[in-house]
């Protein structure tokens, strides 16, 4: 009986741990992120992490999210969603 309800106790418990799991692994990488090793990227040395925190996504002209949003739209790489710590060589100081 006690193995009973510590089971019914967990199982809520660890269903929504899985949910927000995924739910975190989602915001990581959204399907539609650029591919650091596409041409397009490369040609513009786009990484998902800058090596400069004063120059990343989030605080370019062009980041097409807000500042919190981990990863948003560049008209530079349309379709797809930059890191919001990212960074490529169009930079440009957000004003
Ligand atoms: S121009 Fe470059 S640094 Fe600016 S948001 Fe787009 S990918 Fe990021």
């Amino acid at each position: 009986m006690q193995t009973r309800r510590k089971f019914i106790q967990i199982v809520p418990v660890a269903g929504a741990a899985l949910l927000a799991g995924r739910e975190v692994l989602a915001q990581a990488r959204p399907a539609d992120a650029l591919d650091p090793k596409s041409p397009q990227a490369t040609g513009l040395k786009y990484v998902e992490k800058t090596a400069n925190p004063a120059q990343k996504c989030t605080n370019c002209q062009l980041y097409q999210a807000k500042a919190t949003d981990p990863w948003g739209g560049c008209p530079l790489f349309a379709g797809k969603k930059v890191a919001g710590e990212g960074w490529c060589s169009a930079w440009v100081k957000k004003a």
